[in-house]
């Protein structure tokens, strides 16, 4: 029995087994490589899904966390403490948002985006309480993001859900002016839809919703945990759509490998007061120092620039495969946040063959699989994940 092998058997008698997971087990990481306990290695296009924007063990990360591990983790929030300061200063400066929020997760980031929603519907808006989201979106797993996650098959076992939302089609403006109401309070939706299957946006959408949710006084909420921090070759998605929203959340690439979630809001709307909202864990040192380390050197070195370079790159290669297999219908992308789709539901297939080659993918749908690697890949590893990939796909 592989090492391997003997850690999966250990995993379906202990752990709750509400996780699809891929038969690989990850012991160690470096730039874009991941090795497994047997000591097989893989060219990892998932990152931790979208998490570790710099790659594994990236040099910058692991100092700052080594140093602040010897230096301060924990203090509560009844106190100052400086990386959080940092971070904070860091994100406000180079965005068009005025203050942040720190949780520990993507669910946490937009539970907290929702009750500042909440609040200012009742200081603005007469107490009107419901958020406008899109179908096919997904907003995390809690009770609150759950209900504003636009997948049924994400909600039917856990009715009840918290009322107060109301789905639209996604990229259909006339559907966000139909539903509103003097009932509604915000419109939350994500730049890009990540775990729907990489659904894009037309060019002008989000600019239609901004001006329609500004002539109607409802906050514009850009679910940003999976397109912040440079995934579509800006550092926040809504610079490539040239809108401002109200309020955006951040979480996976602002972890760079630690958890760790944001919300940010323009001064006008940060309708949260002393007492409304807290954490424990959040903005701890540690976690802050790693995402302040990360995002400096994300800005310093341009790394969305280089996202917007190989966008075009990754597409290119991504349709060279498209002509040589019949069977792949559509490829799309925006940055590093691509995928592709087949006529029928072979994405478990292609996982499997794709491991076997020694590549880490993601099959976001029965019919789809996402690319999500390290925003600082090369072209290289690019032809080396696309070699590995054309295997994969050859062998279905
Ligand atoms: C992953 C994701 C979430 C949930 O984040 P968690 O950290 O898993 O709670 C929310 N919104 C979007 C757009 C995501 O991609």
């Amino acid at each position: 029995m592989s090492i391997s092998s003997e850690w999966i058997a250990k995993e379906n008698k202990y752990y709750a087994q509400t996780v699809r997971r891929q038969p690989v087990v990850i012991v160690r990481g470096e730039g874009t490589r991941v090795w497994d306990a047997d000591g097989k290695e893989y060219l990892d296009f998932v990152a931790g899904w979208a998490v570790n924007n710099l790659g594994h063990s990236h040099p910058v990360i692991t100092q700052a966390i080594v140093e602040q591990a010897g230096t301060l983790l924990q203090t509560s929030n009844q106190f100052y403490t400086v990386p959080q300061l940092q971070l904070a200063e860091l994100l406000v400066e180079n965005s068009c948002l005025d203050q942040v929020f720190f949780g520990n997760s993507g669910a946490e980031a937009n539970e907290g985006a929702l009750k500042l929603a909440r609040r200012y519907g009742k200081l603005n808006r007469d107490g009107a309480y419901e958020v406008i989201t899109a179908f096919n979106s997904f907003h995390g797993r809690t009770m609150g993001t759950l209900a504003a996650t636009g997948q049924p098959h994400y909600q039917e076992n856990f009715t009840p859900l918290l009322p107060g939302f109301v789905h639209v089609d996604y990229n259909d403006v006339e559907g966000i002016m139909n539903a509103t109401t003097d009932k509604t309070a915000a419109v939350m939706l994500e730049p890009v839809q990540g775990e729907g299957g990489v659904i894009i946006p037309a060019d002008d959408y989000l600019q239609r919703v901004k001006a329609w949710c500004e002539q109607q006084g409802l906050l514009l909420i850009l679910d940003e945990v999976q397109t912040g921090l440079g995934r579509l070759g800006s550092l926040f998605g809504y610079q490539e759509y040239g809108v401002e929203p109200d309020v955006i959340t951040l979480a996976k690439g602002l972890g760079y490998g630690v958890p760790i979630g944001a919300f940010m809001s323009k001064e006008y709307c940060m309708a949260l007061v002393p007492g409304d909202h807290g954490s424990t864990f959040g903005g701890n040192a540690l976690t802050t120092a790693a995402a302040y380390a990360g995002t400096k050197f994300l800005i310093d070195n341009d790394i969305p620039g280089q996202v917007k370079e190989m966008e075009g790159y990754l597409l290119g290669r991504l349709n060279e495969l498209k002509s040589r297999f019949s069977f792949v219908t559509d490829v799309r992308g925006k940055g590093l946040l691509q995928a592709m789709e087949f006529e029928s539901d072979i994405s478990g297939q292609v996982l499997t063959n794709a491991n076997a080659a020694g590549l880490l993918l993601n099959g976001v749908k029965p019919n789809a699989i996402r690319f999500m690697p390290p925003l600082n890949i090369t072209r290289e590893e690019i032809d080396q994940g696309m070699e590995l990939l054309a295997e994969a796909l050859g062998a279905v």
